[in-house]
């Protein structure tokens, strides 16, 4: 399938979710996860007047950064980063998706000059132990402690739902970030506009988008998967 068949079938799907759920299509921004393919596969989504590109690995953010310009995308990294690689990420992403220690903060604030990273906290809000991200009872003392953290802009939260055909676990899921970037927002912190919701990949988007999501990280049903040849 071309990228731009299944833009055509996401933007549909976006367009009645946004219909059932009385929100504005311009709200929700379509991020084409390009981890599972080609350099050329991410040129493609390009072509097709998608703006926003991005990797879960610091290996395939500099792989794909070799062949498409700096300039040519809005570029998100949506996975947890080892300390030790921050240096090597900064100035090249808009937005990092998964800022879930202190550690994190206190080596992007060490590595940025003037500018504030946008960054996401990653929330687990299923509490699932495979998955990555702050518990919901973290996150508050979490947020206070960014204060201290001029470099970095909470620009919103970040979620995985559990992978299950169970969509009301998964709505609830999507829900709860919601209300949680709700309450941060109400507490009008400086350095945390919190207005963000990064939720919805492939298979719950639809959903994540009902609930609110503001960034859709989709991948197979956008772009494909070429190592699974789909
Ligand atoms: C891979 C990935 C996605 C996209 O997954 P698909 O199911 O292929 O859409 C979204 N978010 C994160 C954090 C990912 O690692």
């Amino acid at each position: 399938m071309t990228v731009a068949v299944n833009l055509k079938q996401v933007n549909e799907q976006i367009q009645q979710a946004c219909l059932r759920s009385k929100r504005n299509v311009s709200d929700v921004t379509v991020i084409a996860v390009t981890k599972y393919v080609s350099v050329e596969r991410a040129k493609e989504a390009l072509a097709c007047g998608i703006h926003n590109l991005a990797e879960n690995r610091r290996e395939g953010l500099l792989e794909k950064q070799t062949e498409i310009a700096r300039d040519q995308a809005v570029w998100h990294l949506i996975g947890t980063l080892q300390t030790r690689k921050v240096k090597d990420v900064i100035g090249k992403i808009d937005y990092f998706h998964a800022l879930d220690r202190l550690k994190l903060a206190e080596e992007i604030q060490k590595r940025m000059s003037d500018e504030r990273l946008k960054c996401l906290i990653e929330v687990n809000v299923s509490g699932e132990e495979s998955k990555h991200g702050l518990s919901i009872g973290e996150l508050d003392s979490f947020l206070t402690r960014l204060a201290d953290f001029p470099a970095i802009e909470v620009a919103g939260l970040m979620t995985m739902a559990p992978n299950t055909a169970d969509t009301d676990l998964i709505r609830s899921v999507f829900r709860r970030l919601r209300e949680l970037r709700d309450s941060i927002q109400e507490r009008q912190l400086s350095y945390a506009p919190c207005t963000e919701l990064s939720m919805g990949m492939s298979h719950d988007y639809p959903i994540a988008v009902e609930e609110g999501a503001t960034f859709v990280r989709i991948g197979t049903a956008l772009v494909g998967n070429e190592q699974k040849g789909s």
